[in-house]
């Protein structure tokens, strides 16, 4: 196949196989736009190198030297020739954006002669050596391991050897004094053709470095696809004041306001804005100093949004007052960003509904669900810096990636303060609650990175003094922060503040309003709330919840003086003592239940019968047994005799579930009647309500069958006594794989079938849900799992158990609701393969409704 294609020979639908970056420079180029010519080195190629053990395919060079030789042409200008130099960019490329994470190396194809040649080329020394130093730096750092500190160091050392202070200062004859002391550091190769070589190789190496790989594993990117080399013209924004580097958005990426945004510098390579090492300016900047460049990179960014109907994110570099693109592609953004941006490209006529629906992710819309700071509460303002992820966030000081993974790992909450952040520090900025940087603009690694995670962040904070090496910053106020001080960042204002201020519930907006009725228009599968309290059930109405999922009737009976209540009943000896306290528990539950009912009212709410083993309930301490002992009036001798005999050896597959309801009838019939009698009191008060009732951790039909005498029996009494109907159902959850694989014999019994998948993934697995944690992590880590089946439906295993379950109950008989309630109802991926089964809803808690409104949404359209 072939394997090297020309700017001029792909398009933006070649991402797989060319890389986002490759894909987008074809695209500019036949679109007309200044692209410096170049060629693409497929990923394709790339997977076999790998897969010849790291080894170029040995006609690669042959193929790409015919490339090479037309870019010359176009050029006008030789690589390797010293009276007419061509030099190169060597840049990674993965089917899907991985910004900063693998390397480019700038400049290639200069040595010695070549560099002198280039000065008198150009006429232009200082600009020459200025390359040559970064070509010689960047290429012993990337090719051949060479830390690139090393390489600053020595620039610090002359530059303070020789009073200076910038770059700027900096004088040809200075350069060459630089590059003589790199080249005791390292011995590259002269040859422009063997350093391409090396190039594209470390270029694929590139594609297997930690922090790729973390950045793969944080955003679910494959590791096959394998990167492109896109071997490119330089251009030159560090040839003088007439030049410079810039990178853009279409729109405002923090807001998603339909403003041109973006950052400019004088007289830099591009690696330079990116790096953040420099703080730089407006690109209104560039609207003073050189218009004509402005009104083209004005027009091209118009352009390329109406063209790729998304906006973009560009680099751009200007020589010598010309304008050239150096990159488009779809531009990172925050949730709010997000969200405006797809409501008003549909206001704009450029997309539609549905493909707006595709544009905002669940970590999108959580953004609306993030806290911000309280505007009222702000005080002590120590320092403001550039507002570049939106968020409130409160944690304490650390100064490395290292730190505060060691701080989190306790469970502490961390402000991750850096005078600039690269990509090794990835690890860090995953675990911080906030981040901080002295340096950079809204477009640095630290801004674009925190944005992507939806971490709040402020960049450039440039009042602020970081001292690394005693573990403090102080402004210039004179205000000193310490490592371990606790510190509130507004990273939607910019403002860093002292000690934790308050944060409030993060707001909707229209936007997110409208997007959200879209997504209700446009999807099958229903959304409901797992919730218990009155105030979950409302929060969960208002967020869209369209009835209840689940409710948890133990955790009704938690409360202080309720749980006295049934730790008396569990312990009674005879059944008429047992009756006296369910009487009582019978009127707590009945009132939640009509509050339930009141909140959703109209809407289906679905009680779960009493679950947990018994003994959950029972007091365990010594001064506990004495107060449940003192309150029932019975020796602590008799408690302690009652507790240990219910203790079990393997509570999670003992004695709960219907197992309760089989060996205690009276428990179920006082819940029954709970229900009911809140259902009738609900009717009597104008509300509509529609009780549900499950029975859990079923395995057999004559389970469900002697359980569903007792509810109706339950339930006809209480009608019959109050004289008023009420519509309810009665079904089952699925979460034995016993219950799963025998769906058509409980098929005839239930109207509806809830997957309780978190039992079921246990069950199915033989992995306990509360000790995962201890292997867990090395089952991913080892890839013997792809992800934490608790945390995404395994669909292989439990989730063909869900299909039987459906199939073969719905050929025996129609019209049974299918839900599902357990943590899975709220991952998009599993909501994804729910509606693929043709289930009716999912049920999850209430602030995971409108992501999962989204992902319904999403997975029909
Ligand atoms: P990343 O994937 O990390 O964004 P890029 O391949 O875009 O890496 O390269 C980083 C920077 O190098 C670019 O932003 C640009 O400023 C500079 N660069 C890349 N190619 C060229 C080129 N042909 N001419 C001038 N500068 C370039
Ligand atoms: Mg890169
Ligand atoms: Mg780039």
């Amino acid at each position: 196949a072939k394997r090297v294609y020309l700017f001029s020979e792909g398009n933006k639908d070649d991402r797989e196989l060319l890389g986002g970056k490759g894909a987008n420079l074809c695209e500019m180029t036949s679109m007309g736009l200044p692209v410096p010519f170049g060629f693409v080195i497929t990923t394709a190629t790339c997977r076999e190198y790998f897969q010849a053990g790291n080894k170029l395919p040995s006609l690669l060079e042959q193929e790409y030297r015919v490339a090479l030789d037309l870019v010359e042409k176009k050029m006008g200008a030789r690589f390797g020739d010293p009276e007419n130099p061509l030099l190169f960019s060597v840049r990674s490329g993965a089917p899907v954006s991985m910004p900063g994470m693998m390397n480019t190396i700038l400049n290639l194809g200069l040595n010695d002669e070549i560099a002198a040649g280039l000065a008198v080329k150009t006429n232009n020394p200082r600009f020459a050596y200025d390359s040559y130093r970064r070509f010689i730096s960047m290429f012993a750092d990337v090719v051949m391991g060479v830390p690139g500190e090393k390489f600053e160091h020595e620039i610090e050392k002359y530059k303070q050897a020789h009073g200076k202070t910038f770059d700027v200062d900096m004088s040809a004859e200075d350069w060459q004094e630089v590059i003589s002391i790199y080249k005791t550091l390292v011995d590259f190769p002269e040859d422009p053709f063997q350093q391409l070589k090396m190039a594209v190789e470390a270029v694929f190496q590139s594609w297997h470095t930690p922090r790729a790989i973390i950045y793969r594993e944080m955003n679910n990117i494959a590791d096959t696809l394998g990167t492109a080399v896109n071997v490119q013209a330089m251009v030159f924004g560090n040839f003088g004041d007439d030049s410079g580097s810039g990178v853009a958005f279409t729109r405002n990426p923090s807001t998603g306001e339909k403003m041109f945004f973006g950052e400019f510098l004088f007289n830099a390579a591009g690696e330079d804005v990116v790096a953040g090492i420099r703080t730089p300016l407006p690109v209104d900047a560039l609207k003073e100093r050189q218009p004509d460049v402005y009104e083209e990179l004005y027009k091209t960014q118009a352009l390329l949004e109406k063209h790729y109907r998304d906006m973009q994110d560009l680099e751009f570099t200007v020589q010598e007052g010309r304008f050239y693109m150096l990159q488009t592609r779809s531009g990172k953004r925050t949730g709010r960003a997000a969200v405006k941006i797809a409501v008003d490209m549909v206001g704009e006529g450029l997309i539609n509904e549905k493909e707006a629906l595709m544009r905002v992710s669940p970590e999108h819309v959580e953004a609306f669900l993030h806290p911000t700071v309280d505007p009222q509460a702000k005080t002590d303002i120590v320092a403001t810096g550039l507002p570049a992820s939106p968020g409130g966030a409160t944690g304490e000081i650390v100064f490395s990636a290292e730190e505060a993974e060691e701080v989190a790992s306790q469970g502490r909450s961390v402000i991750l303060v850096r005078r600039e952040t690269t990509p090794e520090d990835i690890h860090g900025m995953k675990v911080a609650a906030g981040i901080l940087t002295e340096l950079g603009g809204m477009t640095s690694h630290a801004a674009v990175v925190a944005r992507g995670m939806g971490v709040c962040a402020i960049t450039g904070c440039g009042t602020l003094s970081i001292n690394y090496a005693d573990g403090s910053a102080h402004t210039d106020d004179g205000v000193v922060l310490k490592r371990g001080d606790t510190i509130t960042l507004d990273g939607t204002s910019g403002e860093v503040m002292l000690g934790d201020i308050p944060k409030i519930e993060a707001s909707s907006s229209d936007d997110f309003q409208t997007l959200l009725s879209w997504a209700d228009k446009h999807r099958r599968l229903k959304v409901r709330a797992n919730a218990e309290t009155p105030e979950d059930a409302a929060k969960a109405r208002e967020l869209g919840a369209e009835g209840i999922g689940l409710c948890r009737t133990e955790h009704m009976f938690f409360e202080a003086t309720r749980i006295e209540k049934m730790r008396a009943m569990i312990l009674s000896e005879s059944k008429e003592e047992r009756q006296q306290y369910l009487d009582e528990l019978l009127e707590f539950q009945r009132q939640d239940m009509l509050e339930l009912f009141r909140a959703m009212d109209g809407l289906p709410v679905t009680i779960r019968l009493l679950d947990p083993p018994l003994h959950e309930f029972l007091p365990h301490e010594e001064h506990e047994m004495q107060a449940l002992a003192d309150a029932v009036g019975k020796p602590l001798e008799k408690i302690r005799e009652i507790t240990e005999g219910l203790s079990e050896v393997n509570p999670m597959l003992g004695f709960r579930g219907c197992r309760l309801s089989i060996v205690y009838p009276e428990i179920t019939e006082m819940q029954v009647k709970a229900i009911m009698t809140a259902a009738v009191d609900a009717v009597e008060q104008g509300i509509k309500p529609m009780p549900e009732i499950m029975i859990p951790l079923v395995v057999n039909v004559r389970e469900i069958r002697l359980i569903t005498e007792i509810i109706d029996r339950g339930v006809q009494e209480v009608l019959r006594e109050r004289q008023v109907s009420v519509p309810y159902k009665v079904g089952t959850m699925m979460e034995t794989p016993r219950a799963t694989l025998g769906a058509d014999r409980l098929a005839p019994e239930v109207e509806f079938m809830s997957f309780g998948t978190n039992d079921l993934t246990q069950m199915t697995y033989g992995f306990s849900r509360d000790d995962v944690g201890k292997f867990i992590p090395s089952y991913i880590e080892k890839k013997i799992v792809d992800s934490d089946p608790f945390v995404s439906l395994d669909q292989r295993a439990v989730g063909r158990l869900m299909e039987m379950a459906v199939q073969e109950s719905r050929r025996v008989k129609k019209g049974i609701k299918y839900g599902i309630c357990g943590e899975h109802g709220g991952d998009p991926r599993s909501i994804r393969f729910c509606h693929n089964l043709g289930l009716d809803y999912v049920s999850c808690s209430p602030y995971r409704v409108p992501i999962a409104r989204m992902a319904a949404a999403q997975a029909h359209v």
